[in-house]
Parts: C-alpha cells; structure tokens; sequence
C-alpha cells in the first residue's frame, strides 16, 4: 500500500463529499485551456492540478523524473517510465496536496496550477496503439448466447475456459463528450430477405472498463498471470458502443467488425492499480480450473460499482443500470495472459476493454440488448417516451466509483451523444 492511499489523508484543497477524486485518488489525465497547450494533470475534488506548472518549480526533480514528460498531449512518455516513477510521481502529488504537511506545501502557488475543472477541456489521455475486446462477463454472454443461438447454447464450448476477444480499432476511441455518429450499415432486417443499406435502427452502448496497457512486452514472449499487473498502469471507463443490426448480420465467421469500430468512448481520467490496491477482491469461482496457464493466486478483481444513465434530448436522465466490475469472470492477469500465451506482444497505451459488464439482476445489465431484452421490453423514459434501443439526441452516461473506510475513489464520466447519420 502506497502512501497516497492512506484513508486519513485530507487535502487543503476542498473535497466535496461526492467528489470522484479525493487525495487518495490522483488519477492522470491531459487538459488544455484556450491560453494552455495541452498537459498532464491529476484531478483533485473540482479542480485538475497541472503537473507542467509543478514540475516547472522542481517538485518532481529529486524523483529522477524528467520534466518534459508532463508537458506532453499524452500519458504514454510518462507510463514509460515505469511504475516506480509513476508511483513515486503520486506520491509526491499526495505530499503537495496533504493539508499536514508543511514541507511540501504547495497551496501558495494553487493559484498557478489548479483550474476549475469545468473550465478545461479534458482530452484523450492516451495514444493508443493496439485496442483489444474481452467478451468476459458470464451472464453478458450467457444472456446474448441465448438471445441469438438459444438458452441450451447460449455459452459456446470454449467460453469457460478461455477469456474470449477479439482486435478491435483504435482509430476511432474518443474521449469523453465526444459525440458519436449513428453508423450507417448492411443489415438483414428479416431473416432470410437480402440486405439492407442505412443508418442501424439498433443502436447500443455496452458497459465496459479498459486497462491500460503500462509496460512493453517483447515479441515472442508471455507474461504470466503472476506479472500481469506490472504491465497495467491503470482503468479507464469504457462504453464500447454496438449497432446491433449492423453486428448480427456481419458477425458470422470471423466476429465483429462494423458494428463495433464505428466509436469507444472513455473516460478522461486513468484511475491507477495503486489507488484501486484497496478495493481488490476475489472474482466469481471458475469451474472448471482453467488450464495452468491461467490459473493466479490470490484475488485479482476490484470492488467497483458501475452505473449507466440514459438521457434523452432535452429531457431527464434516468439510471438504467446498475453493475460492478467484480463480476468478471475471467480477470484482467488471466487476459492478460491468454493474450500473450503465443508471443503477441503488447505496447504502453494498449488498451484491453473488459466485455459488457452485466451483473446477475435485469437492473445489473450492461446494454441495452440486454436491458430491453431485444427491444421485447422497452424501458420508459421521464419524459413519457421509451427505448429499445438509443435515439439520436439520447446522451449515454457510465459512472463508476468505489467505495471503502470513508474513501471515495470515482472515474468521473464517459458521457457520449447520439448524432444523427452524416
Ligand atoms: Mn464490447
């Protein structure tokens, strides 16, 4: 356990007791002002500190971190520097920030580097390389499986024994508020008739959370379960957004491809494995034992409640669901694994998406496929309306935070909205 996670720390710097960013969080993030390029910065209660200006004043010189690296538009030169780096880096955010700490105090220049962070633009954190789909929540599989192949085949043979996924595209991830285009497809609108051309009347978001990959690994080589989190920096929200129509006409043989890469949305804040160390838990029992190769010791998943909201144009939102990162099935060290087992190697700022994060309720759902049941049951909105699937105008929200000793740690939002077709 680091300093930074000490539940007793209080900042001088105001909290709000809702607040997703305490001082035991320090997250990473990029931002911008009309005045400044973009930098790196940590978001504390409603405020981002700038880490440009705090390295500009030497507070990171004695930690052997170079100061070029804040003043970078992405995480990636300051990840590659390794944990220890990074670690020491919130670390010494933790000592700036800490109300009782006279040595380190930084609040004579809080004029200089924190913004309100409703007045910066919070950009994509990251250059991601490479962008993987896990599809490792059971009762997301279980319950599409059935939707589409039947309830007596709805987990396909090789599900509980490997973390199935497949490559996606990293082209089109952006960060959150972004706004996303409904996509344009192929799709069979009744079976057997030939295809169809236009905009997906089946358009979806799917609750997910991503890790970012933190450390290169070497062609030809595996990681083990048990190094696994050496190589993860940290999380980020993730709403994999699905055109349903689009996918299931495509899928058949080699998977998703249109249906998927049109948009991800991710939050602008990576939470670290440091700040998650003390909400780790053990995931669901795996039976059968997975082959030796993705077996771990110990608990590997995290205590992290996920919320959706739906909100549609102009009108309230409303939560649609309610889910939790430990639910996975298969962990992050066991994809991890599973992915580099034949020598694929991995590169800082890949990230790995979890799969549809569905729960065991019909409120712990992670899409809406699944929430309407295929739009069989449709959910009614304040305003009177109701979805089977996202209407142009809805905006999506995914939250997600923990919670533990009085400690709050929050990934602030993935927000998106529908744009009609181009
Ligand atoms: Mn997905």
């Amino acid at each position: 356990m680091t300093r930074a996670n000490d539940p007793k720390l209080r900042s001088w710097v105001e909290v709000p007791h809702d607040s997703d960013f305490p001082i035991q969080n320090l997250p990473f993030g990029v931002f911008r002002t009309p005045g400044l390029r973009p930098r790196l910065c940590t978001a504390i209660g409603r405020y981002v500190a700038d880490l440009q200006v705090l390295a500009e004043h030497g507070f990171f010189d004695d930690l052997g971190v170079p100061r070029y690296v804040f003043s970078r538009p992405f995480l990636n030169d300051f990840i590659a520097l390794g944990k220890t780096a990074t670690r020491a880096v919130r670390n010494r955010l933790s000592e700036l920030l800490d109300d009782n700490l006279e040595d380190w105090d930084a609040s004579e220049l809080a004029g200089y580097f924190l913004h309100l962070r409703d007045e910066v633009q919070m950009l994509m954190p990251l250059k991601v390389g490479d962008y993987t789909d896990f599809y490792s929540s059971r009762e997301h599989a279980t319950n599409v499986g059935a939707m589409f192949r039947g309830k007596e085949n709805a987990l396909m043979p090789n599900w509980l024994h490997l973390p199935v996924g497949y490559h996606g595209r990293a082209s089109s991830i952006v960060v959150s508020g972004t706004p996303v285009r409904r996509p344009k497809g192929q799709m069979q609108v009744q079976e057997g008739a030939p295809p169809v051309f236009g905009p997906s009347g089946q358009l979806d978001f799917e609750l997910e959370m991503a890790f970012v990959i933190g450390r290169d690994s070497q062609l030809g080589a595996s990681i083990s379960t048990a190094d696994a989190e050496d190589y993860i920096f940290g999380l980020v929200l993730f709403n994999d957004w699905s055109a349903r129509d689009i996918q299931k006409w495509e899928y058949v043989p080699l998977g998703p491809f249109l249906g998927k890469n049109f948009a991800s949305t991710i939050s602008p804040w990576v939470v670290t494995l440091d700040a998650l160390e003390p909400f780790r838990v053990e995931g669901p029992a795996q039976d059968p034992q997975p082959l030796p190769y993705l077996q771990c010791d110990g608990p590997r998943s995290f205590d992290i409640q996920l919320e959706v909201e739906l909100q549609p144009a102009g009108g309230k939102g409303k939560p649609v669901c309610h889910s939790n990162f430990r639910y996975l099935y298969w962990n992050m060290a066991q994809q991890l694994a599973h992915h580099t087992v034949n020598g694929c190697n991995i590169r800082i700022g890949d990230l790995m998406a979890s799969g549809t994060i569905s729960g065991p309720g019909p409120d712990s759902f992670g899409s809406l496929l699944e929430l309407t049941w295929r739009g069989a049951n449709p959910i009614p909105m304040p305003d009177g309306s109701e979805r089977k699937f996202l209407l142009d105008g809805d905006t999506v929200i995914m939250r997600a935070r923990c919670e533990k000793d009085g400690v709050r740690i929050g990934f602030g939002e993935a927000r998106g909205k529908v744009l009609p077709p181009f």
